[in-house]
């Protein structure tokens, strides 16, 4: 067994500790194949990596084809001599092992970098100007210990990245993790560190939990079949690890929860499961309930009510997060008044530049006045992200009043957060627009729908022109738009039954 510890792995026990498991003890004959979306990720990384130091206009010294031993021997030797930067080196200490896209000297050592294709920050949007990514802290930790741990680091300054923006981001590993969780990175990654080392000695056990990297992982089959044999918790929609694990020395299995009638666990208000209220725990029960009996319904807690308007829109946008870039607007608009004449409008930009990115957004604003008074339904809060977005950087095109006009009550639905997860209950593993339209009878006309598959098909049609490809996305952003309004009607057609609440 390899017993080295690299950033990938604390990259992947951040997702999943379970998929660290796997990595070490698993059987490599029972992976699955690695999906086009991944291999485009890998792709894009590496050629934007290449790209990056291309363009630099200061000199490197560039190991980054070198083989792992050789690499090691030149890096600790350039470290040594003051090399100014080094790219695509390697060292190690014990079983842990760097290889940081940059080792650069800053004041009397080294920091550590490494070059992302994607933005260096998360969550940044209208409301918050980004926090640093853990996933991103913890290979850059590793980084630093062991540079601390050589001699070679640079106390006074930060590790960072270079992302896909051409910004430069420390990362300030004393900064705390979230608002909830007052470990500072370095902690976080010293915890991670134990667990990991824990694992491979095999001290601590680890269980796959249903999430949604489940879909983008080499061991998805083999996690999918012993979540099905185990009838686990984590079957239930989001009801994550971390629920899982607080629950399951009570309650192993979906029929446990179903049969249990709660008395033992709940306290007022509470439970005696950490950060499981007394109201979440009914309806995680509830939910066992649909998925245990057979041919069970989904049920309404309360009476739906409907903005009225004659002009229904369901929205979906698809985005490049690699890119940053909304290549797609698509609305399908139906009439009350017609229902059976529904059209689908779509704005596109054929290439991801700004320019036409720009006239996309522009011409789905401008459709969207067109169609006023209407009803427009979305699923989930992308779209209104994504608009929040294009709003700040095209001014000129849409104000702040008239994207909030555009959200406001009466004027649309976000048919996933306002009403699925407030008022409805399924007897399904999730609440992905996929699953309950699925659920419902529609099917997709691709055979592999997904917006990472989107994504992939962009990439694609910019690369190569196909216009088979370009309606390939078209028609998957369609069949979203659809699944919305076979979702809309699956809805209204549902009969009311009592939900479990406070
Ligand atoms: S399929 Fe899911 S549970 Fe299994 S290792 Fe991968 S991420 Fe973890």
């Amino acid at each position: 067994m390899n017993t080295s510890i690299t950033a990938s792995t604390l990259y992947n026990y951040v997702q999943c500790p379970h998929r660290v498991f796997l990595d070490f003890f698993g059987d490599p004959s029972k992976k699955d194949p690695v999906g086009a979306f991944i291999q485009l990720l890998w792709e894009r990384g590496v050629s934007f990596e290449r790209e990056t130091m291309e363009k630099l206009e200061v000199p490197f010294a560039d190991l980054h084809l070198l083989d792992p031993g050789e690499k090691e021997r030149r890096t600790f030797q350039l470290l040594r001599q003051g090399e100014g930067i080094i790219y695509g080196g390697r060292f190690r200490t014990g079983t842990l092992v760097g290889e940081p896209d940059l080792l650069v000297h800053r004041g009397n050592g080294y920091v550590a970098g490494d070059i992302k294709s994607g933005a260096a920050l998360k969550g940044m949007d209208n409301e918050t100007n980004g926090r640093l990514k853990k996933h991103y802290a913890v290979q850059l930790a590793l980084y630093t210990d062991i540079l601390h741990q050589l001699g070679f680091l640079s106390p006074d300054h930060h590790p960072f990245i270079w992302d896909i923006h051409g910004r430069e981001t420390d990362y300030d590993l004393e900064l705390f993790v979230a608002k909830r969780d007052r470990r500072s990175f370095r902690h976080y990654y010293e915890n991670c560190l134990k667990s990991v080392r824990s694992i491979q000695k095999r001290e601590q056990r680890t269980l796959p939990a249903l999430c949604s990297m489940c879909k983008f992982c080499h061991w998805r089959s083999q996690c999918r079949f012993q979540l099905n044999r185990d009838n686990d918790l984590t079957l239930i929609p989001e009801l994550g690890r971390a629920k899982r694990d607080a629950m399951f020395p009570y309650l192993k299995t979906v029929r446990d929860l179903a049969e249990s009638d709660l008395t033992d666990w709940i306290h007022g208000r509470k439970t005696i499961f950490p950060r499981i209220g007394a109201q979440t725990l009914r309806r995680f029960r509830t939910r066992a309930g649909l998925l245990t009996t057979p041919n069970a319904q989904p049920r309404i807690g309360e009476s739906l009510v409907f903005p009225d308007s004659d002009i229904e829109i369901f929205y979906d946008v698809e985005t490049d997060p690699m890119r940053d870039c909304c290549y797609l607007h698509g609305f399908l608009e139906r009439f009350k008044s017609a229902p059976d004449r529904e059209t689908y409008h779509t704005f596109f930009a054929d290439e991801p530049s700004e320019e036409q990115e720009r006239t996309a957004f522009q011409r789905a604003m401008d459709y969207l006045a067109s169609r006023r008074p209407c009803v427009m339904y979305y699923y989930s809060h992308y779209e209104k992200t994504t608009l929040w977005k294009l709003q700040k950087r095209f001014p000129d095109i849409a104000s702040e009043a008239d994207i909030e006009h555009l959200f406001s009550p009466g004027a649309a639905v976000d048919l996933y957060t306002d009403v699925v997860r407030k008022k409805t209950e399924w007897p399904t593993n999730d609440y992905s627009i996929k699953t309950l339209a699925t659920y419902l009878g529609f099917q997709w006309r691709d055979r592999e729908p997904s917006g990472a598959a989107s994504i992939e098909w962009y990439h694609r049609w910019v690369e190569t022109g196909d216009t088979l490809i370009r309606q390939r996305i078209l028609n998957y952003n369609e069949d979203d738009c659809i699944a919305m309004r076979v979702l809309l009607d699956g809805l209204r057609d549902l009969p009311r039954e009592a939900i479990p609440d406070d």
